[in-house]
């Protein structure tokens, strides 16, 4: 598929590619593949490898393959290989062809044979353990196997027995002869085939008692396809010079495939093998490998994450010859910057309750004329522009927007207040009932009947909020997500699951506006204020509307980490007893228990919570930290996770971070002088060097770059290196603004902040 031009990639392969098509290296032929394994299901960095490879081939006009590596019979199956395919296919790639290495089975065992002949293989019949103990170490020689000069016609003689099953696994092993002593220990006589006897292979079934190793394997399958370019990840760098050797051993000439690579994506708060996804599934932390909280194809189909962002997210993130991690907001801008001009917007009630305007009749209806799309979006051009919206005697607020005993800066419905019900009128609060729990059961309002449909501009109200008319509202399930892992690199962890998020899904029941009634059941939308949405594939075919939330509308994450807004309200704690399906209180004794819950009351996060009261030293640095101005919440979470990380095995006392300068950290934050992502570096450098907190920004470099002198350079860069896109964009092709934005960020300073960089990207754009 042609790739639109702002999730092309653009990077040090392409600039390998397109030397050697200028060079005229291999005639001008770009030819690459993408070889997974079928030992489990896709996810985000296999959509970053097909995007590469199926992206890179597809600008130079070159070809790409699916080539299944399917050498290993005993955890491969038609399954994975379908959920791969489909995954390609789905990101908007055709194969050029579907190919397996098991096609090659036979011309692999012939070239082994010719290597044998030729004193380049031999049949040895240790253990793989022996093998492994001969092997030497990285500053150490191995030992010549006794083995290693037989015969080659006694090795042909029993490499045919093995491929025909006449020896057990683990009796005899085909290696190349190459060198023990050879500084690289891929090197070191190698291992070419081994016996699977039993195994029965997915495809070839019992044909075959011997499997090559992967090295034996994908350096063939990539000289018999004609690859150019075949490109993996950094690990592979080792084995570059034996897959050179191998091509070498049986004679392709230059020029011919050569192995490139690059670094694996890793991105912030999840994880990516296959290995502890598949953990994720069998211990039931998550519904199975189409949960819409699973970093794979199957959860982000089901989420209603779309593959344009999914490719945007890939050149955002970009590629690189180091690894690092990749934060998850950027994915979320992605599904975001997709979602945002094709949603329509509506309005849905996740925590209800009832608002009763008083001086309207029961049975009365007014019928407001609603725009879908806000003034800033251009809509697909056939979208409906407007719907009707029903607005009766009694609707359904959200909780969250009232308050009984509103906090200074409240900007929500509270005694008194008014606030404009978004799209219908202003309403004044004039009470409310309680239960005997003292929770709100309901709210009377006036509404001012003047100012129906008209946009209460200059009129001094406390906020807009949305609202669903009660008698018509459709009821509705909504499964809010969370990220999946609370710690951002739980792979560093000793027990990645010891840092699953108990939150990651939250149900709620509510109500939503009766318009959606009519649309198509895959429409994404966004429900104002709250978030982007579309029904669940699977639990809304009964025709029950249950939503899945697909991304929200801020970065929630950064947000409870920040320090408190000043209009924001103060969040209430939640209730303990709404513990989620992990309770973090649950190894804690009693007295622990105490100090537990009067830290949560005061809005320390639950796991925090339980961390703290755990330990009195920590504890004891947490509570400097508030006494030095920092917020409880903020305070928690950065002395939990940021300095018990930065600590690694480092005794607390010995930390040089004091308490005044953890906290002017966090202020930095609130100040949005530094970014969430920075603290992280800021506090380590803080606990091993001691110092203030801006003095540790300044010596990092990390200073936020948000002011016009510091990111036009990269503005005007990011125009002036791409006048073809720039001419587009000025022709109307606005959704070219994603594109600016990446080749922005991509050469804007350490420390950019995005939201202010797109904002002067919108100036310089006139948009
Ligand atoms: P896993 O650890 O999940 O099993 P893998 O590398 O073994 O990953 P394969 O199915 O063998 O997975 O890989 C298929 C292709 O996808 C390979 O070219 C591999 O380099 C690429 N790939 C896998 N994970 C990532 C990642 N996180 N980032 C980029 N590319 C990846
Ligand atoms: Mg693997």
């Amino acid at each position: 598929m042609a790739d639109s031009s702002d999730s092309r990639p653009d990077n040090f392969l392409r600039d390998i590619i397109a030397r050697d098509v200028e060079a005229g290296t291999h005639a001008g032929r770009v030819a690459m593949r993408f070889p997974p394994e079928p030992n489990g299901y896709p996810h985000l960095g296999h959509a970053q490898s097909i995007w590469l490879n199926f992206g890179l081939s597809g600008q130079f006009g070159g070809k790409c393959n699916l080539r299944f590596d399917d050498t290993n019979p005993e955890t491969e199956n038609e399954e994975f290989a379908r959920a791969l395919e489909d995954a390609v296919r789905w990101l908007g790639y055709e194969p050029t062809a579907v190919v397996y290495a098991s096609d090659y089975f036979d011309q692999m065992y012939a070239w082994a044979q010719d290597l044998v002949r030729k004193g380049l293989a031999y049949v040895d019949s240790q253990s793989e353990d022996e093998i492994r103990a001969m092997r030497g170490t990285v500053t150490e020689a191995g030992t010549n196997s006794p083995f290693r000069d037989r015969a080659p016609e006694e090795s042909l003689r029993l490499l045919e027995e093995m491929r025909r099953g006449e020896h057990p696994d683990g009796s005899h092993v085909l290696r190349a002869k190459i060198d023990m002593a050879h500084p690289n220990m891929k090197m070191r006589d190698p291992l070419m085939y081994r016996i699977r006897r039993d195994a029965h292979h997915y495809r070839t079934g019992t044909d075959w008692a011997i499997y090559p190793l992967y090295d034996w394997a994908h350096g063939q399958g990539d000289a018999i396809e004609g690859i150019t370019h075949s490109v993996c990840t950094l690990e592979f760098d080792v084995n570059r010079p034996l897959y050179d050797w191998y091509l070498d051993a049986i004679g392709i000439p230059e020029p011919r495939n050569h192995q490139y690579e690059f670094a694996r994506l890793n991105v912030e708060a999840t994880v990516m093998s296959k290995r502890k996804l598949r953990r994720l599934v069998e211990d039931g932390v998550v519904a199975g490998w189409d949960d819409p909280r699973m970093p794979t194809i199957a959860g982000f189909r089901r989420r209603g994450i779309r593959p344009e962002a999914i490719r945007h997210f890939a050149s955002l993130a970009g590629v690189s010859k180091v690894n690092g991690r990749t934060d998850l907001a950027l994915l979320e801008h992605a599904i975001r910057d997709d979602l945002n001009s094709i949603a329509p917007r509506v309005m849905a009630v996740t925590d209800p309750v009832r608002l009763v305007i008083e001086n309207m009749a029961s049975g009365e209806t007014k019928t407001l004329d609603a725009p879908y799309w806000p003034d800033d979006v251009t809509p697909p051009e056939a979208a409906p522009k407007t719907r009707p919206v029903p607005l009766a005697r009694e609707v359904w607020i959200e909780r969250a927007d009232f308050s009984a005993d509103p906090p200074k800066g409240w900007r929500r419905l509270a005694p008194d207040a008014e606030v404009w019900l978004r799209h219908g009128c202003v309403v004044k609060c004039t009470g409310f009932e309680t239960d005997d729990a003292g929770e709100i059961t309901e709210i009377r309002a006036t509404a001012d009947l003047d100012t129906f449909e008209n946009d209460p501009v200059g009129r001094k109200v406390r906020g807009a909020i949305h609202w669903v008319a009660a008698e018509t509202a459709l009821p509705a399930t909504f499964r809010l997500y969370d990220r999946l892992f609370s710690h951002p690199a739980p792979d560093e962890l000793e027990d990645f699951m010891t840092a699953v998020n108990p939150d990651s899904l939250v149900t709620r029941k509510g109500w939503i506006e009766p318009s959606v009634a009519g649309d198509p059941a895959d429409t994404r939308y966004q429900f104002e204020r709250t978030g982007f949405f579309w029904q669940d594939p699977e639990d809304s075919a009964s025709g029950d509307l249950v939503f899945n939330q697909i991304v929200s509308l801020k970065d929630g994450w950064a947000r409870k980490t920040k320090a408190p807004a000043p209009e924001a309200p103060k969040a209430e704690p939640k209730p303990l007893a709404e513990a989620g399906p992990r309770d973090p209180a649950s190894a804690l004794s009693e007295a622990e228990r105490e100090t537990y819950s009067a830290l949560a009351v005061r809005g320390v996060g639950r796991e925090e919570a339980a961390v703290l009261a755990a330990d009195n030293a920590l504890r004891s640095l947490f509570e400097s930290t508030v006494a030095s101005g920092a917020g409880e919440k903020e305070a928690g979470t950065l002395v939990v996770h940021d300095v018990r990380r930065a600590l690694g095995d480092m005794p607390l006392a010995d930390a040089k971070a004091s308490p005044e300068a953890l906290a002017a950290t966090l202020q930095l934050v609130a100040d949005n002088a530094l970014t969430r992502n920075a603290v992280g570096p800021v506090v380590s450098h803080l606990v091993s060097e001691g110092g203030s907190a801006p003095e540790a920004v300044e010596k990092l470099g990390l200073s936020a770059v948000s002011d016009e002198a510091g990111l036009a350079p990269a503005l005007d860069a990011a125009l002036a290196d791409n006048p073809e896109e720039l001419a587009r964009y000025r022709a109307g092709e606005t959704k070219l603004f994603g594109f600016f934005v990446g080749q922005a960020m991509r050469r804007a300073p350490k420390g950019a902040d995005p939201k202010a960089l797109q904002a002067l990207l919108r100036q310089r754009l006139g948009a």
